[in-house]
């Protein structure tokens, strides 16, 4: 990367803040991937806004990185700038029932956060392991609910690093996408309109879903999720699971034994092991079942 770019980086963002070349194995949950050129984690807006800002002037290639856990980074790394939001993860409640919160908050805070303020809404969620950022992006969903439904506004940076908001209505929320999806808007934060509910029942409803994904997922192995989008008509899972591929593999990759709709690292694999089951996957379903299968994982660098 052009050293003049990383030398006017380092005037706007603090040093320990500034990585070169870093493991992106180290910010994906596969705990995959190769070096990003340079990884940076903004403290505030204004120096978020002035690296948006540069990298657009000077045509540098940049990715927003929430908690990685629906991203699969090439072995040979990423030429350009990864901006982690985790500096901006507060969350507050407004008005008595909509919860504030900054990109980089978990999930799984915001979870406690409406648990603990006895607002309900946000229990579907609790278990999705990413931010709030990834899951306005993914529109993330689980267990018959999704972003979608709780949504009021997002706020968001423009690569021209203006402010704005978005309604639900403009975000164009579908199923695992949305209008910002493959964009260079960066999410600041997510409003959220909850309800007023019974503490004791959110915390049930919370306990009883986490307990489904722990019996019915893989969580011992590195994954991403669920590998594939869920093909109209279909269940990806399934269909991998009737074309044979149970534990089925590249490398170190493996499509998992517990459920099948999930790519895992058993322990060693590299990005490439898990990319070549991926593919292999696809055809093998394609020519069984005549089913084409999407990623829902989303690919960063040369594969
Ligand atoms: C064990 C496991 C279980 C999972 N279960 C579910 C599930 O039930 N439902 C579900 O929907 N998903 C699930 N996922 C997938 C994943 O957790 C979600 O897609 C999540 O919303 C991704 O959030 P993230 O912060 O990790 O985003 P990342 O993976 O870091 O990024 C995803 C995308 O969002 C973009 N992005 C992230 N933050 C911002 C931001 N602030 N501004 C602009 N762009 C941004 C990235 O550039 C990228 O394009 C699961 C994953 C795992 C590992």
């Amino acid at each position: 990367m052009n050293k003049d770019v990383i030398t006017a980086i380092e005037q706007i963002v603090s040093r320990d803040e500034i990585y070169k070349n870093e493991l992106m194995s180290r910010h994906t949950t596969f705990r995959t991937g190769g070096p990003a050129s340079l990884f940076i984690r903004p403290n505030c807006l204004d120096e978020l806004r002035s690296v948006i800002k540069l990298l657009k002037r000077a045509e540098v290639d940049y990715f927003i990185l929430g908690n990685g856990s629906n991203l699969l980074v090439s072995d040979k790394g990423y030429d350009g700038v990864v901006i982690s939001l985790g500096k901006f993860a507060d969350i507050r409640i407004e008005d008595e029932t909509r919860i504030i919160a900054q990109a980089g908050a978990m999930n799984s805070a915001i979870a406690m956060t409406a648990r603990d303020n006895e607002l309900t809404g946000f229990e579907f969620a609790a278990g999705i392991p990413g931010t709030i950022g990834g899951a306005m992006i993914m529109n993330a969903g689980a267990y018959g609910g999704e972003m979608k439904d709780i949504t009021r506004q997002v706020t968001v940076l423009t690569p021209d690093g203006d402010t704005i908001k978005l309604d639900n209505n403009v975000m164009k929320f579908g199923y695992r996408t949305s209008a910002l999806k493959g964009k260079n808007f960066v999410i600041l934060s997510a409003a959220l309109e909850l309800q007023k509910g019974n503490k004791e029942e959110i915390a049930a409803a919370m306990q009883e879903l986490a307990l489904k994904r722990k019996e019915k997922q893989p969580l011992e192995y590195p994954s991403a999720g669920s590998t594939f989008k869920r093909p109209e008509g279909y269940f990806a899972g399934k269909l991998i699971e009737d074309a044979g591929l149970k534990g089925f593999g590249v490398g170190d990759a493996a499509v998992s034994e517990k459920h099948c709709g999930f790519v895992i690292n058993k322990g060693k694999a590299t990005s490439y092991d898990i990319y070549e089951t991926i593919r292999r996957v696809q055809d093998i379903v394609y020519e069984k079942s005549g089913v084409k299968l999407e990623p829902e994982v989303i690919m960063l660098g040369e594969f």
